[in-house]
């Protein structure tokens, strides 16, 4: 395709879309100039076009540096669809493949070469390259160079001489990742000190919010995904052995559920991968092994049944979900029973002392969040800097707002439970004493016989759980020293305050067990349709169900993700302006030139016919 001057046509022609979006055209504009950037934005923003347009609009090939096969693919089959010269120089590809890619290029037929930063630096690829005019180097996820971040790659640290043997080619790393102590390695070891920032806001405005308390995991969980059934998500765990027995139980449920994590044989692992990719309804239950790089844009939720180790991986491990902006929910259930437990994998590590210190501040960060009353996404941006005006109202504190009680008497009665017997246990055994429980544990320890045993039927178990919650979260309890989830009493004048009465306190309950049943699974839907028919009107199910037939069709005939051929968005576009001319269909989000002359009949057919 010749090199065009006009990034806005480029966008219509060959993505289909009408706008860029946010910062979008500023940076574009910035790197067809020549410059350098840093560029983060959360996932979903659109990162890709960041670069995909300047190497449409500048002269030779633009190198992207990616970490994953599967992303390369993906990306590369997407452009060929639009078509756009793409291709991609990694280890899955057959030598005639390779070849292949080595002519194309050579002939300065490529717009856009994908390759892993290992295959960047081996052999006389740098070389090659300079040989022919490149456009710019794109440094995908590029918080990879980040010994501070969570996803280090050895291999990254190299791409820093980029800049040396190309002073004169523009450089653009992105990332999602917010942490402003990644974002200064990132520019330091990539050598953008010179170059621009653009930073986005990190809000994902279509990703709503809600964390229950954990009562029974599994039972929550099956209750939360009825409302979600053929709809794609993750259920994040935190063990391989629960993530084999959850993936389980959904498929005993009737859901199409696949286990994902570190243990199994990476056969068993690529088919889940591919799985969960090709198909539009599959759900994987994994432990965070599952993720970098999952660039599936109609993920529609994320579950949490064990809490993630900081603010910082929920933030990403929710952002898989609705990248492609469309109504999508982030759900979590949580308790104090998994603090001890993430407290002892901080102390039993490798790590050195300053870094367990930091690893329990960031696990201290994400208590507050569970336990802070109000609106969560404020809560979650104020963590990366960002101030949200007013709440956000698309989150459980905002949509579900829990009326405070006084639950003096209750916390009196706690806080003597945990006195009469002995500071040192946990949650689960302080319940069962204030209920009147008849454990072995009671039996053996004698605590029938305590003057608080029984006393406490006012509440029920969840009530009981959330007020312990909610007082450590004051600091009238804290954990013990020795770890293993016992509870003691905070400071002592303070906690003496509540017990005589001269501190009421005033806390949000979870309503009781019989109301809780009756409401069911309030908040779950994800008003999917409500949000499309604001923007362009109601569409019909029969037609998005009809288009989608017809993709999966397309999708496998081609051996590609269905996304790959066109966006739920797209159809979803469709469906409701039901266009009836090929004009008309060249004026849908991601219908451009080409997929418009490869798919537009065939379209027009499908919305005629149905
Ligand atoms: P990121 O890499 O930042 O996570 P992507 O580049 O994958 O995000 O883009 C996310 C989604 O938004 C994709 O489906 C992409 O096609 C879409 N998108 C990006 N830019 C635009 C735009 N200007 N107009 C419409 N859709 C866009
Ligand atoms: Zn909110």
């Amino acid at each position: 395709m010749p090199k065009a001057a006009d990034p806005s046509q480029v966008l219509r022609e060959v993505f289909g879309y009408p706008a860029f979006r946010g910062p979008q055209a500023e940076i574009v504009e910035h790197v067809i100039g020549g410059g350098s950037a840093l560029v983060l934005m959360p996932t979903g923003g659109g990162k890709s076009l960041c670069y995909q347009m300047p190497a449409l609009c500048r002269p030779g090939t633009a190198v992207v540096v990616s970490p994953l096969i599967a992303l390369m693919q993906d990306q590369v089959e997407a452009l060929r669809q639009a078509g756009v010269r793409a291709a991609a120089l990694h280890s899955a590809l057959d030598p005639q493949e390779v070849a292949a890619t080595w002519r194309t290029l050579a002939s300065g037929g490529l717009d856009l070469l994908y390759v892993s930063p290992e295959r960047l630096l081996a052999g006389d690829l740098l070389e090659r390259l300079a040989e022919g005019e490149i456009a710019l180097f794109a440094i995908d996820e590029a918080h990879c160079v980040s010994q501070w971040g969570h996803d280090f790659r050895p291999e990254y640290i190299q791409l820093g001489v980029l800049a040396e043997r190309f002073p004169a080619v523009p450089r653009l790393a992105l990332t999602a990742t917010a942490d402003p102590r990644t974002r200064e390695e990132i520019r330091t070891r990539l050598k953008l000190a010179e170059g621009r920032v653009f930073l986005t806001s990190f809000d994902r405005p279509n990703i709503r919010y809600l964390l229950r308390d954990k009562d029974e995991p599994k039972t929550q969980l099956l209750r939360f995904l009825e409302d979600h059934r053929g709809e794609a998500g993750i259920v994040y765990a935190r063990s391989r052995s629960r993530v084999d027995r959850l993936a389980a139980d959904l498929r005993a449920a009737g859901f199409d559920a696949v286990a994902y994590h570190a243990g199994l044989e990476s056969g068993v692992r690529s088919a889940a991968l591919d799985r969960f990719r090709r198909e539009s309804g599959v759900v994987v239950v994994a432990t965070i092994a599952f993720g970098m790089g999952i660039d599936k844009p109609d993920v529609r939720f994320v579950a949490h049944v064990d809490l993630p180790k900081s603010l910082e991986a929920y933030y990403q491990e929710t952002g898989r979900a609705g990248r492609d902006g469309l109504p999508a929910l982030a759900w979590m259930v949580h308790g104090p029973g998994d603090v001890p437990q993430l407290r002892r994998f901080i102390d039993d590590s490798e790590a050195p002392a300053g870094q367990k210190q930091i690893e329990h501040g960031k696990l201290d960060a994400l208590i507050a969040f569970t336990e802070a009353p109000g609106c969560r996404r404020q809560v979650l941006l104020a963590h990366f800097g960002e101030q949200l005006a007013e709440p956000c109202g698309n989150c459980d504190g905002c949509l579900e707002p829990r009326a405070r009680s006084d639950v003096s008497v209750p916390a009196q009665k706690l806080l003597s439970a945990v006195w009469r017997t002995g500071q040192r246990f946990g949650a689960a055994h302080l319940v069962d004493v204030l209920l009147g429980a008849d454990t072995e544990r009671i039996r053996s320890l004698g605590h029938g016989q305590l003057s608080v045993y029984g006393i406490g039927g006012e509440l029920d178990r969840e009530q009981w759980r959330a007020l312990i919650r909610q007082l450590t979260a004051l600091g009238l309890l804290v954990p013990v020293p020795e770890g293993r989830g016992g509870l003691q009493w905070g400071p002592e004048e303070e906690v003496r305050a509540v017990l005589r009465g001269e501190r009421t306190l005033e806390l949000p309950l979870p309503p009781p067990r019989r109301e809780r049943r009756r409401s069911g699974s309030r908040g779950g839907a994800t008003g999917q349709g409500a949000a499309m028919a604001a923007e362009w009107g109601e569409a019909d199910p029969q037609v998005v169900a009809a288009l989608k037939a017809w993709r999966t069709d397309q999708a496998r005939q081609q051996a590609v993700p269905p996304y790959v051929v066109f966006h739920d968005r797209t159809l979803l576009e469709l469906a409701s302006r039901r266009p009836g001319s090929l004009a008309e269909l060249a004026e849908v989000g991601g219908i451009g030139a080409a997929k418009l002359e490869r798919y537009g009949t065939a379209l027009l057919a499908v919305l005629a016919g149905s």
